[in-house]
């Protein structure tokens, strides 16, 4: 049995790369899809967001000079473009998906309404929330944390290459342990990275658990899905 029976999926636009130095890696999409397929299968009603990275990222080009809200609309604009291809190649798994966008761009997808993203859930429909929240010097992180709260997702899922929250880097320290499950408060108080202040704090405020896991090891978002031991949890 399924321990959530609405869940929102932030998965990093960066993951989207794999190895390649841009873009997106076909692989590597077919197999994110492939792990929200199983999760879709168990009943979960599932809502997206994806991050624009691998596309363009609206600090790295405020830092090039550019005019940062020009910038971060880049941004925006680059998580339509993934969200796109997600959304398609779930299609191609067999999936239905929709995107729904916090900018207006009508032509190319429809725009955010919120009864209409909780219709399409409700019919077991996986719904892409793209161009984050619309607005600028904010992040997909906080676009999750949004949108989750006004969905009533019970949990955040946040997607990282990293299998949860450790107590240090564990690239750099092996004796590093990773945290089953954390207060958010304890996660201020150890300065653990979780996701962004705004974001971290929206769910902090609206009660709602945060779990880090990998997207990349197998198996791992089902694990999570029927509340298993996987990742870290953060809570209230
Ligand atoms: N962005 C924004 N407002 C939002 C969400 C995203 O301005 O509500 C812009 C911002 O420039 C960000 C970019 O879109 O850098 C891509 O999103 P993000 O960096 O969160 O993607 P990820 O790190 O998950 O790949």
């Amino acid at each position: 049995m399924p321990a959530y029976k609405r869940i929102l999926l932030k998965l990093s636009g960066e993951a989207l790369m794999g190895d390649d130095a841009y873009g997106i890696n076909r692989d590597v999409i077919v197999r994110m899809v492939r792990e929200v397929r199983e999760v879709t299968e168990m009943g979960v009603e599932v809502a997206v967001v994806i991050g624009g990275g691998n596309i363009f990222r609206g600090v790295a080009g405020g830092a090039k000079g550019m005019d940062r809200a020009t910038a971060d609309y880049m941004g925006m604009l680059a998580t339509v473009m993934n969200s796109l291809a997600l959304a398609d190649t779930m299609r191609l798994e067999g999936m239905t998906a929709r995107v729904m966008s916090a900018i207006n761009i009508e032509q190319v997808v429809e725009p955010y309404v919120r009864p209409k993203a909780l219709q399409y859930l409700e019919e077991g429909k996986v719904v892409v929330f793209a161009a984050g929240t619309g607005n600028p010097f904010f992040t997909t992180d906080t676009a999750a944390a949004l949108r989750g709260a006004e969905i009533g997702a019970e949990i955040v899922l946040k997607a990282t290459k990293v299998d949860g929250v450790y107590t240090a880097d564990p690239k750099k320290d092996p004796s590093a342990t990773r945290y089953a499950s954390v207060s958010f408060d304890e996660a201020i108080a150890r300065n653990l990275q979780v996701m962004d202040a705004t974001a971290f704090a929206l769910c902090r405020d609206q009660k709602l658990p945060v779990k880090v896991f990998s997207i990349f090891k197998p198996g791992a978002l089902k694990r999570v899905a029927l509340g298993e031991d996987e990742g870290t949890l953060v809570h209230v």
